[in-house]
């Protein structure tokens, strides 16, 4: 069973049709790149995977269960708040602006959904947190505010948050975009020791295609909304078939 289903997945904004029927299937465990020229539509499909955004038609399914929509006979009807909320939690996602709470110290941050969503006794949530800090190379900033942090240790603070979740899916949206140059490689590598030391689905839209290369096991090119050519990452990236993506890569690469 996948871990994410798309089928027939439409969303529009007013007129504007980001999505006509986007169908495709992440299996569990995998890593799958996002790849695509700005405006494609790769945003929205991870705003859509946390909520953030509702499609207008076509169905999301997490591991077989219908997430946002399901089917009662021909009519789609939206599921409930309360039972789409425990699919919720299975998702995680690190954003392109770390989107920490500011006024939070860091280990505040990371044990405030564990607590508050996941109802984990907080000695338990502190003990995980202070593990993941461990693990991202922050450990002695446990008791620091977000505001006083780089931005390469807040993204290593936001990816330490989702991960405190125990997501099975983990997005990620251009989380390297807003960080200097020299911090990236930092942040890069918290990913890959994630990404090596668990079995957590991950979904990724990078300009980082060497990250992209490293991490992940398929890469999807996507051009107005719609999937023009999918591959594993070294045919993508060396011999790409589609002419639409041999035109972006030439320009990113
Ligand atoms: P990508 O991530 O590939 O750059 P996006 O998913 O961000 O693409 O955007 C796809 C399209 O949807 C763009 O045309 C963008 O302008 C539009 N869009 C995205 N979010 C919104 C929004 N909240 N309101 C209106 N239009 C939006």
């Amino acid at each position: 069973m996948p871990a994410i289903e798309f089928r027939d997945v439409v969303k529009r904004f007013g007129d504007n049709v980001v999505l006509d029927g986007l169908s495709f299937d992440v299996p569990q465990g995998d890593r799958v790149t996002l790849i695509g020229p700005s405006g494609s539509g790769k945003t929205t499909i991870l705003r859509l995977l946390m909520t953030l955004e509702e499609a207008d038609g076509g169905l999301i399914h997490i591991d077989g269960d219908p997430y946002t929509h399901e089917y009662r006979g021909p009519k789609r009807v939206a599921i409930p708040e309360k039972r789409r909320r425990v699919v919720r939690n299975r998702v995680g996602m690190v954003f392109q602006q770390f989107n920490l709470f500011p006024n939070m110290t860091v280990l505040e941050n990371i044990v405030e959904a564990p607590v508050h969503v996941l109802r984990q006794p907080k000695d338990e949530a502190v003990a995980r947190a202070e593990q993941l800090l461990d693990q991202v190379g922050l450990a002695d900033k446990r008791d620091a505010r977000c505001t006083q942090l780089s931005g390469g240790q807040q993204q290593r603070v936001a990816i330490a948050r989702a991960l405190a979740m125990d997501p099975e899916i983990l997005l990620l949206d251009e989380v390297t975009s807003a960080l200097d140059p020299e911090i990236v490689a930092d942040v890069l590598g918290v990913l890959r020791d994630v990404a090596a030391s668990t079995d957590i689905t991950m979904l990724l839209v990078t300009h980082e295609m060497q990250f992209a290369r490293e991490v992940s096991n398929r890469v999807l090119m996507f051009d107005h909304g719609r999937i023009v050519e999918e591959a594993d990452p070294e045919t993508m990236f060396t011999a790409p078939r589609h002419e639409r993506t041999q035109e972006f890569l030439r320009a990113v690469l």
